[in-house]
This record gives structure tokens, C-alpha cells and sequence, in this order.
């Protein structure tokens, strides 16, 4: 249904992923689904091609994108080194949600790092990574949304923010939050994503966070109101306003803040986890599903949503598993947090 009012976008079969990988090595955009979110992608080893992704997203030149590899031949077309720490996480974990920021090749523009020598490498699973082999290069892809704007999980997604970018629908994407982001020597978490840290800790037990890796931390003494701190992070990505919803979203860090705010603002659309929702049938609420994962697929379409309501509520969930990474976005979206 979706499909038809979107001329640019084209389910996924055998002549739809050629015709992608075709405009790819051509340097033109195409946008895909990965297991985290949909990516607008372009030839990493060609300048002009990078510079349309800027351009078409909007997005500031000293934010670097990611890079996308179909295989070990590929990873070292584009990485300098791979520390031993890295093949490990490499072996265990790809293909799949992990970005790695390895020494960089000079093959790859200076505009794909945004000037650093540094390289962020991951290798999708799946569709996305049948993409980038076909293609045969490897492929620079931030989030396939306009810059600020909540990242996409479904391909109308995309066409709202590009009607005219080639797009690839693969149906809802796997996980729905991005790559868990780490850099080596020492080892640290730039950023939070699809595979808790909890996780990449059984391999490497050195595993850190780095500061702002997660602006969890409320401005002190504010009393219940807080505005959010803009801590200094090494993911240069991470200092931009993200996943700005269309309407003021209030994050609240505890129940009995919520409930009473929710009980004075009949108006608002309430994003709740499905165990609430019986305690607000009479308001108008958008389910986010019961389990984390759940709430993780279902949270940058609710950001996403039409539905009416005059402000978004949401509840804190717990900070564990990928609990952690949906709390790390709902803080970066939020206009406010409410103790
Ligand atoms: P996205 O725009 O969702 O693809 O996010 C890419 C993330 O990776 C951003 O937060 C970037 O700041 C981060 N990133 C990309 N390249 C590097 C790098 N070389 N060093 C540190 N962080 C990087
Ligand atoms: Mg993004």
C-alpha cells in the first residue's frame, strides 16, 4: 500500500538490488535497509559520490560516516591495521551491529572521516552486506534520514525525508536503533547501540564508556526540571541534535513524575510500554511493545508519528542490554527531562 505512493522505492528482489549496486558504482545515492536502521549509501572511495550524501542529508561536514564492508578483503582496502583486540570483536560479532574506528587508508576521502585519521567500519548483515558486495566497493552510509530527524526503520521512512533518493524496501529493520560504536587502544564505547556493552565485555573486560558516549547526565540542582548537558564526545557525531520528533517530547526519568503529568495533560500522546497502557485507556496512547528489543524496534517510528496528540510522553526504561542504547536516543530527543 505504502509502496505505490512512493515511486522511489523498490522492493528487494534480484533486478531491484542489481539496479542499486549498478547506480552505487556509477556514484549516485541509494538507500538501503540494514539490521539497524535504513542508510543512505554512496562509493566510499569516491569524493564526489561522499559529498552527495552530505548534501542530500544536510548534514555538517565534520561528522563522519561510517563505512561499510561485504568482507575481510574489503576491511583492508579501507583500514591500515587491525589491532588484535579488534579481530577478536571482528570474528565474534560480524557481520552485525559493531563499528570499529580503525587507522585510516588513504584510499578513503578525508570528507568520509570528516578529516581524522581514523575510520569507522562495520559489516552489515544480510541484505545490506549482499548490497556492498555487489557493488564491490566499499560504501559510506550515515542514517537515511535529513539530519536532526529520527532515524529511519521503514522505507516510507525514507521517503519522507528523500521522495526522490533510490530506495531499497526491506520491510521494518531488525533491530531499529544503530551500531554500538568502538574505538581500540584502550578500548571505549563511543557509542551506545544494537549490541549491548555488556556483551562486547565478555570479549574485551577493558571495555569502557567514554565520556559522552551517553548523555544520560542531568544538569544538577535544577529541581525535578532539567535541561540536558552537551558533554564534549569523541564521536564527533554525537555532540548534533538528533531525532528531533515533530512536537515537544518530555522524557520522564520516574513513575510518579509521569503518571501525575499524564493525569493533567489528557491532550498529550503518550509512547508506553504495553504493561501501561491499561492505566491510560481513556488518553491517547502509541504502544512501543513490551520487551526492550521491542521498544528498541519501535521507538524512531513513535518519534516518527502522525497521530495526534498536542506533546509526547514517554516513561525511562531500564538502562540494561539494549535498554541502554534506546535510553541513550530518548535523551537525545527529548526538548526536556523530567525527574
Ligand atoms: P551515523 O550518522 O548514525 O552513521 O553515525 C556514525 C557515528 O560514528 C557518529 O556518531 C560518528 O561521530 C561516529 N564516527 C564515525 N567515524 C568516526 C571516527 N573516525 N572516530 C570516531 N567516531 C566516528
Ligand atoms: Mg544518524
Amino acid at each position: 500500500m505504502k509502496r505505490q505512493k512512493h515511486p522511489n522505492v523498490h522492493p528487494v528482489n534480484a533486478r531491484s538490488l542489481h539496479a542499486a549496486a549498478a547506480r552505487l558504482r556509477k556514484g549516485a545515492l541509494v538507500a538501503f535497509p540494514t539490521e539497524t536502521v535504513y542508510g543512505l549509501g554512496a562509493n566510499a572511495l569516491d569524493k564526489k559520490a561522499v559529498a552527495k550524501i552530505f548534501a542530500a542529508k544536510g548534514r555538517p561536514s565534520d561528522n563522519p560516516m561510517i563505512v561499510h564492508v561485504s568482507d575481510q578483503k574489503m576491511l583492508g582496502k579501507v583500514a591500515r591495521r587491525v589491532p588484535a583486540r579488534a579481530k577478536r570483536l571482528i570474528a565474534h560479532f560480524w557481520p552485525g551491529p559493531l563499528t570499529l574506528i580503525l587507522s585510516k587508508k588513504s584510499s578513503i576521502p578525508s570528507s568520509v572521516t570528516a578529516g581524522l585519521d581514523t575510520v569507522a567500519v562495520r559489516m552489515p548483515q544480510g541484505l545490506g552486506r549482499e548490497l556492498v558486495r555487489l557493488a564491490g566497493v566499499p560504501i559510506a552510509a550515515p542514517s537515511a534520514n535529513l539530519s536532526g530527524r529520527p532515524s529511519p526503520t521503514t522505507a516510507a521512512h525514507v521517503a519522507e525525508d528523500f521522495p526522490d533518493v533510490f530506495v531499497l524496501d526491506g520491510g521494518p529493520t531488525k533491530h531499529g536503533v544503530e551500531s554500538t560504536v568502538v574505538a581500540l587502544d584502550p578500548p571505549r564505547i563511543l557509542r551506545e547501540g544494537a549490541i549491548p556493552g555488556d556483551l562486547l565485555r565478555k570479549m574485551i573486560p577493558d571495555l569502557r564508556r567514554a565520556p559522552g558516549a551517553a548523555r544520560h547526565e542531568l544538569a544538577a540542582g535544577t529541581g525535578g526540571l532539567s535541561s540536558k548537558v552537551n558533554g564534549a564526545a569523541e564521536s564527533p557525531g554525537t555532540k548534533y541534535a538528533h531525532y528531533a520528533p515533530t512536537r515537544p517530547l518530555t522524557l520522564f526519568l520516574r513513575k510518579s513524575s509521569f503518571l501525575s503529568y499524564v493525569r493533567e495533560h489528557p491532550r498529550a500522546l503518550i509512547l508506553c510500554p504495553s504493561r501501561l497502557s491499561p492505566l491510560f485507556s481513556k488518553q491517547r496512547i502509541l504502544s512501543l511493545g513490551s520487551s526492550p528489543e521491542e521498544i528498541a524496534r519501535n521507538l524512531f517510528a513513535a518519534l516518527r508519528t502522525r497521530r495526534r496528540g498536542t506533546e509526547l510522553l514517554v516513561l525511562a526504561i531500564p538502562r540494561r542490554g539494549i535498554g541502554r542504547a534506546v535510553m541513550d536516543r530518548l535523551t537525545r530527543a527529548a526538548t526536556r527531562i523530567v525527574r
